[in-house]
Order: C-alpha cells, then structure tokens, then sequence
C-alpha cells in the first residue's frame, strides 16, 4: 500500500508535467501540487511550433494545455519563469532560480531535454537559431520572409519540419545533413532518402555528408561554410542536432542517470520519492522488451499521466506502442513502434510515390510501421507490434490484403 502524498511537486511544467498535474486530480488526488517552470508560459505542446505557429496558422497560445486560470482551478500551484536550481533528495526539499524554497513529499522529474548547441566558429552570431521553446518559434518566425536565406543545420525532425516550413514560407533553404541523408536514423537509409527526394522537389538544397565549418558575418550572419567548402548565403540559420537528456537534478540527487534518468515501469527513480516522465527518462519498453529514451509528444503526455498514478498508488505498468508523426509539405509521416535492430523492411507502396508504407521486422515479428500519407496502415498494423506478432511479409506488401489480418 503506498501512502498518499500531502504535497507533490513537478519539476518541468511542459507537457509531461502538465499532464501529471491534470491526472493526478483526474484521479481523485486532493493534496497540494506545485507545478514548476523555467520557461513564462503554462504546460504546452512543442508538436506546432515547427509547424502551424512558424507557418503562421496560428498563434503560440493554440498549444497551451490550459490557461492559467485553469490551472488555478484546478488547485495547482503553478511557479513559472524560474528553474529549480537545486534538489536536495534526503528530504525533497527544491530551491529555485529565484530563491523561492519549497517542500514536497513527493516529486516528478519532467525535466525534458535542452538542445544540443553547435561549437563552431561565428555560432554566437545573431540569426543563429535553436527551436525549442515558443519564444524560438516566434524569433525564426520573424525571419521567414521570401526570398531569405535559411539554412538548416540537422536533418532530424526539427530540421525537415523547420525547412518545409521555410521552404512554404518562401525562403531559399539549404538544409545540412551529417549523415548519407536527413532522417534516416528513425526511419532509416531509403525512407530517408524518399522523404529527401521530396524536400529536393519542393525546392529545398539538401546537402548530405556535410555539415558546417563556420558562420560569418559581423554581428548578424552572412554565410555558412560547410565542411565540403561551400559558402552559402543566410540571413538565418536554424540548428537541429539534436537533444541532450536535463539529467543535472537527477544527478544532483544521486539518482541513477545512464542516457536519461532511470525508471522502472511504474516511472520510479532509484530514490522511492522521486519519479521521472517524459524525454528525459530511460525506461523499460514492454511492449519492444528493451530500455528506451523516447523524445516524442506521445510518450510525454502518457508517461506524465502513468507516473502521476504511480505516485498515488494507482500504478500499472506503463505499456505502450511508441507512436509519432510529422507533417512535411502535403506529407504525413507517422510511424509506431521503433524500428532499431531489425532484419527485414517490407514496403507497400511505391517509394517514390508520395504515399507508400514499410514495416520493419525482427526474425518475423512486426516491431515498427511508417508510413506516409497513410495513417490507417498505420493503425491497423499496430496492434500486431503490441502483440509482438509474427507477421507474413507476402500479405504486408500485397495492396490488396487487409492489414488487419496479416499474423502469421
Ligand atoms: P534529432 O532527431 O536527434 O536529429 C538531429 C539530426 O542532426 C541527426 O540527423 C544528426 O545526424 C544531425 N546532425 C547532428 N549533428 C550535426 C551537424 N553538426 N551537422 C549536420 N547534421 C548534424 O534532433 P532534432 O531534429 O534536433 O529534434 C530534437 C528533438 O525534437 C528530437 O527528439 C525530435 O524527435 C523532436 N522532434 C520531434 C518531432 C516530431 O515528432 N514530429 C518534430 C520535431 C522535433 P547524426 O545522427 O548522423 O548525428
């Protein structure tokens, strides 16, 4: 029997925080919640920020969870604009940015992730952007005007979208991809390459096995010089390499951190008052059977709410199939499952189409499906990998069978 908590506190009001607050009342929880925030703005969704809001369909205020006075009503006690600073694990006392001390019987980690900055010469110039938060979204927002210069360093999922975005917006943009193409290690080498192909036709300079040298300019950017020695034009330019795991409170409160802060299935730390959720966990997939770090909208506000149980004593494993998208031109990418150690690809669909689905096999069973302008391929294919079903590869690539019924 696990004791109810007086007071909690969340460290990380973002997605997986917000959606802890909001489950641990959904679940009857009547003590004291203090949700905590770096950033000025309530719990939000990170997804449209690459999209709808640089895209200018709507505004930053679209992906809030909540309005503040929400959260006031629902009896969380919300601390913004400033970081907790310190975590003293013996009894989880937490001091912020601002010196404010507060106590907790129990606490979540949702520190997520920052990004991974570029160490080249001129990356401290002005017009050299990140995209993490709405004030970033809203500062390259700025500088999408036709015409522009971008270029757009990290062929992830921040950089495809960020490039579309631009590219919809006007702008000439090169984008630099480090490896042999963009996305290829989520989706691997030849889905990559299709989705490449696409950003090519829509107009985007993709450039791959190369990435930056340096950035010039006086004060603002001029140019990117690449490490194959070209020099292009950019009024901005856009870095996408990646996340690093905001292990340092963790690691501050001698929790165990090994790429991520590691949790059980029920979202405990080493330490029984701390919990973790969201990116910056390292935690026990049942449904693949491995240890994963997941950095996708799914898994945060699931694992929030998962842990927010957890600490209240209603736990269940947290068992899901990992599930994301991405919306690139008229493209919708989804893919569920993760496609890491597999030894078979099937496709259905032709790659060079702009619609095509593949699924990613390990000794027979179904471990991951992505596909692109095909969502129900998609859903009917991932109860399969939640089963860790065998599956026929004739079936998956013939058009015409049902993928509902492909199990071997
Ligand atoms: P990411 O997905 O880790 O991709 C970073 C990419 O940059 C990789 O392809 C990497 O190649 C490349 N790269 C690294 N250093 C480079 C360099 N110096 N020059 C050129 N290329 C370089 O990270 P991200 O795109 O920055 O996204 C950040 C996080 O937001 C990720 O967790 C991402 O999944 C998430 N996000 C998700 C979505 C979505 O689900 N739709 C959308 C946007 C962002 P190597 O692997 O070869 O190093």
């Amino acid at each position: 029997m696990v004791a109810v908590p007086k007071t909690i506190a969340i460290v990380g009001a973002n997605l997986a925080g917000g959606r802890a607050a909001q489950a641990l009342r959904a679940n009857g929880y009547e003590g004291g919640i203090r949700l905590i925030g770096a950033e000025a703005h309530p719990p939000y969704e990170r997804p449209m920020l690459s999209k709808e809001v640089l895209l200018r369909h709507c505004e930053p205020e679209r992906s809030f969870l909540m309005s503040e006075a929400g959260w006031e009503e629902l009896g969380v006690d919300l601390h913004l604009g400033s970081p907790v600073t310190s975590l003293r694990a013996a009894d989880a006392e937490l001091e912020l940015a601002s010196g404010v001390r507060l106590s907790a019987d129990k606490v979540l980690l949702a520190t997520g992730g920052r990004v991974r900055k570029l160490e080249v010469p001129g990356a401290h110039l002005d017009g050299v952007a990140y995209l993490r938060t709405i004030e970033d979204s809203l500062r390259i927002r700025e500088q999408l005007r036709p015409g522009a210069g971008v270029v757009v360093i990290g062929g992830g999922f921040i950089g495809a979208e960020v490039a579309a975005s631009a590219r919809l917006a006007g702008c000439e943009v090169t984008l630099l991809e480090n490896g042999p193409t963009p996305l290829a290690r989520i989706l691997g080498i030849e889905i990559g390459a299709a989705l490449t192909r696409v950003h090519r036709e829509e107009g985007v300079t993709v450039l791959t096995e190369t990435s930056v040298a340096s950035i010039e300019g006086s004060s603002k950017v001029t140019h990117v010089i690449t490490t194959t020695g070209q020099r292009i034009d950019a009024a901005l330019v856009v870095v996408g390499i990646g996340i690093v795991p905001a292990v340092e409170l963790a690691e501050q409160a001698g929790l165990a951190v090994d790429n991520g802060v590691v949790v059980d299935e029920y979202c405990r730390t080493s330490n029984p008052a701390i919990f973790a959720a969201g990116d910056v966990t390292n935690h026990p997939n049942q449904v693949l059977g491995e240890r994963v770090r997941l950095e996708q909208w799914q898994n945060a506000q699931n694992q929030g709410a998962a842990a927010a149980r957890a600490m209240i004593g209603k736990q269940e494993p947290f068992r899901e199939v990992p599930w994301f998208w991405s919306d690139q031109y008229d493209l919708s990418v989804q893919m569920a499952g993760l496609p890491g150690g597999c030894d078979n690809i099937v496709y259905r669909g032709d790659l060079d189409s702009r619609s095509f689905s593949a699924f990613f096999l390990r000794d027979g069973v179904l471990r991951a499906a992505v596909a692109v302008n095909r969502p129900r391929d998609v859903k009917r294919t991932t109860p399969h990998i939640a089963a860790g079903a065998k599956v026929d590869a004739a079936q998956l690539r013939d058009e015409s069978s049902d993928l509902r019924a492909v199990a071997a």
